[in-house]
């Protein structure tokens, strides 16, 4: 076709979506991004509220510096992770080469789909995912799938334990700590079976499922086990479940043992805290969110099997609008279709860091939490903690810790410290995640002093 063709078809692209104009985007991006991040040490953690931007599209589209300028009240507005007293959530600030690979993720735009959409980027990822199954203790032919998020990586491990225990058509029941993480409420609300079939089984005085009391539950259980899921790390805690005996007891009962790693399995990437998360790697299938303590940027996260074969077996439908396969599309593996290439950002994050560097992101927060833990433990505080780097606190004088909880938020926002209040057991507590690394003694010293006079009040 001639230029003049195309110059007299009225829906060509305007020329200024090409990519010059994007390299130039991506330029005034960066100037902002870096006054931005200049500014996010003086902004709060959590910010007032903000007007929202206009959200119609503008009848003629906007230039580079008017983009800027939109974007401005959106940044201003959001949660800021670079913030040294952000440390309420799972939701670190980002390493810096994820953000980079993310950018590059979505300027390549591959589709993990189909391998002629993704052909080298399929490779990528199912190569780290090996390389990360296999350093986690899960076997030689472990290896697994990346999707958007735990929740999402945990439905995909149930859905397959049921369909790999030939229990699709049956009302099977789950096995887990009262602790567990709500995904598995999804997981059962998504395949179909009664809320009351996921099987709590009480956790000991340090927040861990107590395995005694599950054999027995086993042992009376009337219906058929789709699988039993040990916990790596707690959300409310960060508690560990005994995943040793745990494992011994699905081998002598020939059952599927899902490990919920979202928080702890990272772990077993460093070479000082894999007694952290021991035997997880006897896990059948196992959740990693390498989003939370790493802080690649989301999301990040991935389900590992021992056998991917049964992802394949679980998912494949197949897809015929597609070149064959060489070795499986993602889109056979799993739940979702069309997906970015998150691997790139994973992977060049964990070259980023290297060995030391995954190391020092633990032994910081690790550390963090011991110096907080030991600073508040004076204090007539009821403690929470586990293995990992979440400390949970409330006044042990009776009283409502609902408005002690909300107070002591209050204040400790005012001072630019953030942290959260999860309702556990029918009190409020304060929750603080040690994961960030800019948090420093400095704002540690702010925390244990505020909640100390807020218990004298
Ligand atoms: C965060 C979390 C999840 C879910 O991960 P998402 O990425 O938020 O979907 C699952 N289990 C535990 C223990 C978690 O802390």
């Amino acid at each position: 076709m001639q230029s003049t063709d195309l110059d007299a078809f009225p829906c060509s692209l305007p020329p200024d979506q090409h990519s010059p104009t994007m390299v130039a985007l991506i330029r005034q991006a960066v100037t902002w991004l870096e006054r931005w991040h200049e500014e996010a040490g003086q902004r709060s953690p959590l910010p007032g509220p903000v007007a929202l931007p206009p959200v119609a599209p503008a009848p003629w589209g906007l230039d580079a510096t008017r983009l800027m300028e939109e974007l401005d009240p959106v940044v201003r507005g959001s949660y800021n992770p670079w913030h040294p007293g952000a440390m309420a959530h799972l939701d670190p600030p980002p390493n810096p080469a994820s953000v980079v690979g993310e950018l590059i993720c979505a300027w390549l735009n591959n589709n993990m789909l189909a391998e002629e959409l993704s052909p080298l980027l399929s490779q990528l990822e199912r190569r780290l995912l090996r390389w990360i199954a296999q350093r986690l203790g899960l076997g030689d032919d472990a290896g697994g799938i990346m999707a958007s998020g735990g929740t999402v990586c945990t439905i995909t491990a149930l859905v397959t334990a049921r369909h790999q225990r030939g229990l699709d058509e049956q009302q099977a029941c789950l096995y887990a700590s009262a602790d567990c993480h709500n995904s598995l409420a999804k997981a059962l609300r998504v395949m179909g079976l009664p809320a009351a079939n996921l099987r709590l089984v009480p956790t000991d005085a340090t927040g861990r499922l107590d395995p005694h009391r599950l054999d027995q539950a086993l042992a009376r259980e009337t219906e058929p086990i789709l699988a039993v899921v040990a916990t790596a790390g707690t959300t409310i805690r960060g508690a560990v479940d005994p995943i040793g005996p745990i494992a011994d007891i699905c081998r002598r009962r020939g059952l599927w043992l899902h490990v919920d790693g979202a928080i702890g399995a990272v772990c077993g990437l460093g070479q000082r805290h894999q007694g952290r998360v021991a035997h997880m790697g006897r896990a059948d299938s196992l959740t990693v969110n390498p989003q939370k303590w790493l802080g690649i940027a989301k999301t990040s996260a991935m389900v590992l099997l021992r056998q991917p074969r049964g992802l394949v077996d679980t998912f494949a439908t197949p897809l015929s609008y597609m070149e064959p396969a060489r070795v499986a599309h993602g889109g056979d593996c799993g739940l979702q279709g069309t997906r970015p290439a998150e691997v790139l950002k994973l992977w060049l994050g964990l070259r980023q860091l290297g060995q030391h560097g995954i190391d020092q992101l633990l032994d910081g927060a690790l550390h963090r939490a011991r110096v907080l833990r030991q600073a508040l433990s004076p204090l007539p505080l009821v403690m929470l903690s586990g293995d990992l780097h979440i400390v949970c606190f409330r006044p042990g004088a009776t009283g409502s810790s609902e408005a002690w909880s909300r107070h002591t938020r209050e204040q400790l926002l005012d001072q630019g410290l953030m942290l959260s209040r999860p309702l556990y057991r029918g009190h409020r507590y304060l929750k603080a995640v040690l994961g960030n690394p800019f948090t420093g003694v400095e704002q540690i010293a702010t925390v244990v002093d505020t909640v100390s006079a807020s218990l004298s009040r």
